[in-house]
């Protein structure tokens, strides 16, 4: 158990605030609404990290949306990649039947997203999206580019708004650079 200096200690610089965060989900709202008014959507958070993000983001949209949730692990209780994909909790609808809007936290790899997605394209949704909260585009191992993302990061480990470092950090309301020096 961190002490409470040590915890606030490793909070070493805010990257994105909450008011940065309020506005772009406003704005990428407003474009769902826009875009995809009258069809069947369905927003798929990949848990735990993208819990956040998918509350705001789904309060925000206006038009008629549907909501699933599934578990794909890619890290551990540290900083470093493990390098493999694991889908721990699955979706329950049919997405035969919707334009799907996968919400994620961060692209980094990229890893991740292309295995998600490969499994989810399999299963024949109407239309298939990503929107990501962050982008790291200089770790990135894949060419997997989301659709929309609200802001990139630099190359440095971040916590907040639902993103954790061994479950610590992820109810911060803005997002941070973490680091134990
Ligand atoms: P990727 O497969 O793109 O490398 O990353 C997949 C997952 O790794 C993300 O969904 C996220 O959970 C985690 N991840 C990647 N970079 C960071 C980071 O800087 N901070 C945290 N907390 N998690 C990260």
């Amino acid at each position: 158990m961190l002490s409470i200096e040590e915890y606030q200690r490793r909070i070493k610089r805010v990257l994105v605030s909450e008011e940065e965060i309020r506005e772009a989900i406003a704005k990428v709202a407003k474009e769902i609404d826009a875009s995809y008014d009258g069809r069947p959507i369905l927003l798929v958070s990949i848990l735990n990290g993208a819990f956040v993000f998918m509350a705001d983001l789904c309060r925000a949209i206006t038009v008629p949306c549907e909501i699933g949730f599934m578990c794909a692990k890619s890290y551990y209780n540290n900083t470093m990649s493990s390098g493999t994909v694991t889908i721990t909790m699955d979706l329950e609808q049919d997405l035969k039947k919707y334009h799907v809007i996968i919400v994620e936290d961060i692209v980094d790899t990229g890893r991740t997203l292309v295995e998600v997605i490969k499994i989810l394209k399999s299963r024949e949704p109407l239309s298939l999206c990503v929107i990501t909260l962050l982008d790291k585009p200089s770790r990135r191992e894949t060419d997997f580019e989301a659709d929309i993302a609200l802001f990139t990061v630099p190359n440095c480990f971040v916590v907040g708004y639902g993103l954790d470092c061994a479950e610590y950090y992820r109810n911060l309301p803005y997002v941070a650079e973490y680091s134990e020096d």
